[in-house]
């Protein structure tokens, strides 16, 4: 009989996972905080790299386990911006993007939780690729060991804004977002690292219950459901009743202020009275506003003038909350907030 070594991936493993592997392997007992810091903080690829421990144990390691999920297909980078997009390939052929964003004061990298998204908001180049799988927390967190070894750079800021919607696959995404913050792993702030929702109710209770400190950013784009259920069909679902419910809670109880995403789509949500609504409906939760214009990805959807888009910010002014325009990066690549697509598998 032949025999077949299957390798476990260590990536996406946390210390009590990583405990266990070791425990089964005499030699390499209470080395779990080595490979821990070898894979997340010094971000090695390969075993022979980890010197501190003896070439033996480096070699039985590479017997039976192995190190990165992903292999990059293509790296665009936009002239304009320096907005880095990688197309990655997953071990079974499937395709995800993510996005290096520098800026002034940080190195943001947006980063993907599924391969598409089952949820079909009608704006969203991710949408209208359909649902293909969740990602895994190794895959999840080696976007981020990629970029950080590609740039040789440490990325500061972390946002769930790629490909797929978090909340859908929250185990992994909470996972991923431990490793990410891990002192002894990528160290990187709970602040500076953002989960974008589109408001997966029950999902967003569990985070409010379960005290994570992470940024929480809610794609909110319409301020009534009859609006709200043209665009993003999952409002159905989950009503803004319950959404808005959910959203006081948890203020009430972390006190920390929720972050609301609005895609301002032409003619669809961009008017006066889109604002006041939008005020109304906000006007008792402390909160922020980020105004997005809407990045072409769609056929049907527009972006507003850039006049328009001060207007929409100025009509909001008299809420106490903070309103910011974010315009995107990367539009030059296709690498803007809503725009990855990457086919979702290898051709043939
Ligand atoms: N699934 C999550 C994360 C996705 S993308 C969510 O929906 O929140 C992050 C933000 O970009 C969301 O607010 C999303 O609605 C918005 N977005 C999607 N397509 C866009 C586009 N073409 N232009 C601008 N924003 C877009
Ligand atoms: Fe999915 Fe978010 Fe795109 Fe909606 S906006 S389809 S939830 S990725």
């Amino acid at each position: 009989m032949s025999e077949k070594t299957i390798k476990i991936n260590l990536t996406g493993l946390d210390q009590s996972e990583l405990e266990k592997f070791v425990a089964e392997l005499p030699e390499i007992k209470f080395r779990s905080r080595q490979l821990f810091s070898w894979i997340y903080q010094k971000k090695a690829t390969d075993f022979a790299q980890m010197s501190d421990l003896s070439l033996p144990l480096r070699r039985k390691l590479a017997a039976v386990a192995e190190i990165g999920l992903l292999a990059l297909v293509e790296k665009s980078i936009s002239p304009q911006s320096g907005s880095t997009k990688y197309l990655f390939s997953l071990q079974d052929g499937r395709r995800i993007e993510s996005v290096y964003i520098p800026e002034k004061d940080r190195r943001t990298l947006c980063i993907s939780s599924q391969v598409g998204c089952a949820l079909g908001c009608r704006f969203c180049a991710t949408g209208t690729l359909g649902f293909t799988r969740n990602l895994s927390a190794g895959e999840i967190v080696d976007q981020v060991l990629f970029a950080e070894r590609d740039q040789m750079l440490e990325i500061t800021n972390v946002v769930f804004m790629g490909m797929g919607e978090p909340f859908m696959n929250t185990d992994a995404v909470l996972q991923a977002a431990a490793l990410i913050n891990h002192a002894d792993g990528l160290a990187i702030g709970s602040r500076h690292i953002v989960i974008s929702t589109v408001g997966i109710v029950p999902a967003i209770e569990r985070f409010t219950a379960e005290k994570h400190r992470y940024k929480l950013a809610v794609s909110l784009h319409a301020a009534t459901d009859e609006k709200r259920v043209q665009i993003v069909p999952i409002a159905r679902k989950y009503p803004l009743a319950q959404l808005m419910t959910a959203l006081h809670a948890y203020y009430e109880k972390s006190g920390r202020r929720p972050t609301i995403e609005y895609a301002l789509l032409a003619g669809f949500n961009d008017s006066k009275a889109d604002a006041i609504a939008l005020q109304k409906l906000l006007r008792s939760l402390p909160c922020k506003i980020n105004l997005i214009p809407y990045n072409p990805a769609v056929a049907g959807f527009e972006r507003p003038s850039p006049e328009r888009v001060d207007a929409f910010a100025a009509w909001l002014a008299q809420m106490p909350a903070a309103v910011s325009v974010r315009w995107s990066q990367g539009d030059d690549i296709n690498a803007a907030c809503g725009q990855l697509a990457a086919r979702t598998q290898e051709r043939q």
